[in-house]
């Protein structure tokens, strides 16, 4: 079937919709950040259009909020918010080292040692950005070996909104050096075949227990969060389905 040809403005607003989005994920844009259309129109040379629609296809996915009289923000969620994000992560992400250590093919696990040391060569350059790309391509190694197409979607689409705030937390100091540990006990647990130590030592490794968590507290920016009592976009979605839910006969 050939694919219906996509307008001009559609081109825009897609390729517009990934530059936004890689610099939502990479942090150059920030929770909170104002997303102003005019300004957007000029700085990549194209009409208001493509920019709103841009915007619109970004708040569907949740990277962005869209208020009236507001406009559009890089979307930022509530502390407590924040850290039930934090939570699901661990379990998705305890859940792809369980079934990488049932499943993961030959090549896969040679994948995964591959990312480790990897990321062990990065450390000694002391480049955190660098850093944080070698965890990233560890953990899709993972997502990767669990060979579960639907729970390796779901934690990459999990992991990609948490991303903006996962950041605050890498760069923090002595954050690399733990990291590589606790990725030795994933690796090793999943080398082994040991699916419960895998889950519990990926598990561990993303969850924010004790000093992390209030260090990680205190890394993250006021203007980063939404505040105390406010909703961001989807959080207003889903409170209007919960509410519809009780409604219902
Ligand atoms: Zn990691």
């Amino acid at each position: 079937m050939r694919q219906p040809r996509r307008t001009g403005s559609e081109t825009r607003a897609a390729d517009l919709r990934h530059t936004l989005e890689a610099a939502i994920f990479a942090g150059t844009l920030r929770p909170g950040t104002r997303l102003d259309e005019v300004e957007l129109a000029e700085r990549f040379g194209v009409s208001r259009t493509p920019v709103r629609e841009a915007l619109q296809s970004l708040a569907a996915s949740g990277l962005v909020d869209i208020r009236a009289r507001q406009g559009a923000h890089v979307a930022s969620v509530s502390l407590p918010m924040l850290l039930e994000m934090f939570q699901v992560m661990a379990e998705l992400e305890g859940l792809c080292a369980n079934l990488a250590a049932r499943r993961a093919r030959p090549e896969q696990r040679r994948k995964l040692e591959e990312t480790h040391r990897h990321l062990v060569d990065v450390d000694k350059e002391n480049d955190p950005v660098k850093f944080y790309e070698a965890n990233r391509q560890f953990h899709e190694a993972l997502y990767e070996a669990s060979n579960s197409e639907f729970i390796a979607e779901q934690t990459l689409l999990l992991r990609n909104r948490v991303s903006p705030y996962r950041r605050y937390i890498t760069f923090q100091p002595g954050r690399m050096i733990a990291t590589i540990e606790e990725h030795e006990a994933v690796l090793a647990a999943v080398l082994a075949a040991d699916p419960v130590a895998a889950q519990r030592a990926m598990r561990d490794h993303v969850n924010l227990l004790g000093d992390n968590l209030t260090d990680f507290i205190a890394s993250i920016p006021p203007e980063a969060l939404t505040p105390p009592g406010e909703r961001s976009t989807a959080a207003r979605r889903t409170a209007r389905i919960l509410e519809a839910a009780n409604e219902a006969p």
